[in-house]
């Protein structure tokens, strides 16, 4: 049995902190703070240490009543084709160099619309939103920061500044 009373299903083109912004609306929590603790995730974790072979998952398992599978397409497990061998060269350098890590980018756009975290966004090298075509930002234009993956308020900086609001620049 779950121990969260709603749980919603993991959506392939959403990120794991986006995942659980949509648990802590869907059982009404303050902050996703709160999941994010249970989940055992540390604030200076991100997309490249929450991997099904390198993070325990067992946590958020519990929580949820979903199964490895099912969180597993929150990550990049298969769309880059891991089969299961740590040390596997071109697959570790992938997965080690090519995801971010604590921060973030975020097209504004995507956030305020959606109201989640696009997967690919994670990728390290891709710079411009697929479906708005505007630079993706890494940094809060009020406090200056890197935008953090762990975010209290999925919406904001810590700072308070809203993210749907941010000015982008287009990209054409
Ligand atoms: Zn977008
Ligand atoms: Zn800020």
């Amino acid at each position: 049995m779950p121990k969260l009373l709603r749980v919603v299903q993991p959506n392939t083109t959403e990120n794991i902190y986006s995942f659980i912004n949509r648990l802590t609306e869907e059982n009404k929590y303050e902050a996703n703070t709160w999941i994010l603790k249970q989940a055992h995730i540390p604030n200076y974790y991100g997309p490249r240490n929450l991997l099904p072979w390198n993070f325990n998952f067992k946590h958020l398992i519990e929580l949820t009543g979903l199964d490895l599978e099912q969180i597993g397409s929150l990550t990049f497990q298969k769309e880059f084709g891991y089969e299961g061998k740590e040390y596997e060269l071109f697959n570790h350098l992938l997965y080690k160099e090519a995801l971010m890590g604590k921060t973030c980018k975020v097209c504004p756009k995507c956030i305020n619309e959606f109201g989640q975290n696009h997967k690919l966004w994670d990728i390290r090298f891709l710079l411009i939103c697929p479906i708005h075509k505007n630079l993706l930002m890494s940094h809060c234009p009020s406090c200056k920061k890197a935008i953090p993956q762990y975010r209290r308020n999925f919406y904001k900086c810590a700072c308070s500044s809203d993210i749907r609001t941010f000015l982008f620049k287009a990209c054409y």
